[in-house]
């Protein structure tokens, strides 16, 4: 059977693959967007969109957030175990979302900006030799470019590599939407809980519907991540953990080299989540774009097969940012450095505050490692001659 061709074919419509979309079909590409579920369609997510997310929603798609979708918050409060480490009012905007109406509307913009789109159907197999897929009703869909925008259990990352992900290091996590709460101060507030969860934490994001509140963290060190669930939901008072729900997320192995020849990987397909936060929907938009425009302009020189090549070198910043946030991780979880964290980093409100610019997209993970690396040693040093002060103190 003759196969209906594309310049670039998009496996998945999450935020990494409604970027790629909208960006190759705006750069003139003739572009197919497939995805096995009819939209609008849920996601096990916390929906918090930060600062760097917003303003790669606004580049991709040329316009701002729409407040019937995101409701802003400027406060955030920080525990470990039962113990407050300090809350922060007025930090750079984050956003709460939730994912089945967000990620419609991002499919329909891409659906807008000249994208075809095809949801509820199943790829059945990619011949990666042949650059073809056969989609469930027997069509076969030839590609110049393909790429892998399907999610953390990408079928494109099997084909290309044989597994999607490394079981021993990746991330898992429950959520479950909670009422929503009344009490203003506890609406206004992001809550994210350390202690929680080994190589994790907790969340508790304030909707107006609806309280998102989850844990996750590194899947091997919490093989009773669920029992974790049900404490945290415990200590909350805002409902019991019954009816949670869990998903996979890349926490901190990403793709070093996201693709090979025309087939690139975008979002969680490359591991492109954040390995201290787990955020991955700011990475998911920037990395479809920048597949997107990647295959863009190979295609236009004649180049197809070295798609991969230029991705990975558009990608660098984003893995710069992944490498030093793994660099940075041990100091926030280990067992020796963690307790030393919660005394004398979360304690500082400079380094806070560099955290939530970070989330904002102001300043870059390296300006972060810096401000941590100058301050480390005389942590280290303090803490090793006595005398650290209490968790809930704040000093610059
Ligand atoms: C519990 C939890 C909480 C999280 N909270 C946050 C948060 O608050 N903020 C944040 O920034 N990030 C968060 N993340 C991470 C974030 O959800 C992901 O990084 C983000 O969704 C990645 O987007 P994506 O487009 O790469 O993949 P996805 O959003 O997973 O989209 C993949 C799409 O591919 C489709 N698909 C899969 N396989 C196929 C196939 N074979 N054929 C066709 N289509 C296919 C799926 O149907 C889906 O629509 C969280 C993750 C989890 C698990």
């Amino acid at each position: 059977m003759a196969a209906e061709t594309h310049d670039i074919v998009i496996l998945g419509g999450g935020p990494a693959g409604a970027a790629a979309a909208a960006t190759a079909a705006r750069a003139g590409l003739r572009t197919l967007l497939i995805d096995k579920a009819r939209f609008p369609r849920d996601k096990l997510c916390g929906g918090l969109f930060t600062g760097r997310a917003r303003d790669e929603y606004r580049r991709i798609f040329g316009r701002d957030l729409d407040p019937a979708l995101f409701s802003e918050r400027r406060a955030i409060a920080f525990h470990l175990g039962p113990t407050p480490m300090g809350r922060m009012d007025d930090v750079p905007p984050m956003y709460l979302t939730m994912r089945r109406p967000l990620d419609a509307h991002l499919l329909a913009l891409a659906g807008e900006a000249g994208a075809t789109l095809r949801t509820g159907t199943r790829v059945v197999q990619i011949d990666l030799a042949a650059s073809r897929l056969v989609l469930e009703d027997g069509t076969a869909v030839a590609y110049r470019v393909l790429v892998g925008a399907d999610g953390v259990t990408s079928a494109v990352a099997r084909a290309l590599f044989g597994r999607p992900f490394d079981p021993a290091t990746i991330g898992f996590a429950l959520e479950k939407e909670m009422p929503p709460v009344s009490d203003p101060e506890t609406l206004a507030t992001v809550r994210v809980d350390f202690g929680v969860a080994d190589w994790g934490y907790g969340w508790s994001f304030p909707k107006p519907g609806s309280t998102t509140v989850g844990v996750g963290g590194l899947q091997a060190r919490n093989p009773d991540m669920k029992a974790r669930m049900r404490a945290y939901a415990e200590r909350l008072d805002q409902g019991d953990a019954e009816g949670m729900k869990g998903h996979f997320l890349p926490f901190g192995d990403y793709r070093r080299r996201p693709g090979r020849g025309n087939v690139l990987l975008a979002g969680d397909a490359a591991g492109f989540v954040d390995p201290i936060t787990g955020e991955g929907i700011a990475h998911a938009l920037g990395s479809g774009r920048l597949a997107a425009e990647a295959a863009a302009r190979a295609i236009r020189e004649g180049r197809a097969e070295e798609a991969a090549g230029l991705y990975r070198a558009a990608t660098a910043e984003i893995r710069l940012s992944l490498a030093i946030a793994r660099v940075l991780r041990p100091i926030v979880f280990s067992e020796t450095m963690a307790p030393l964290f919660a005394r004398r980093f979360a304690g500082s409100s400079r380094v806070k505050q560099a955290y939530m610019r970070m989330l904002a997209g102001e300043i870059g993970y390296p300006t972060l490692l810096a401000l941590v690396a100058w301050r480390l040693p005389r942590a280290i040093w303090r803490s090793w001659r006595g005398g650290a002060p209490g968790p809930a103190q704040n000093r610059a």
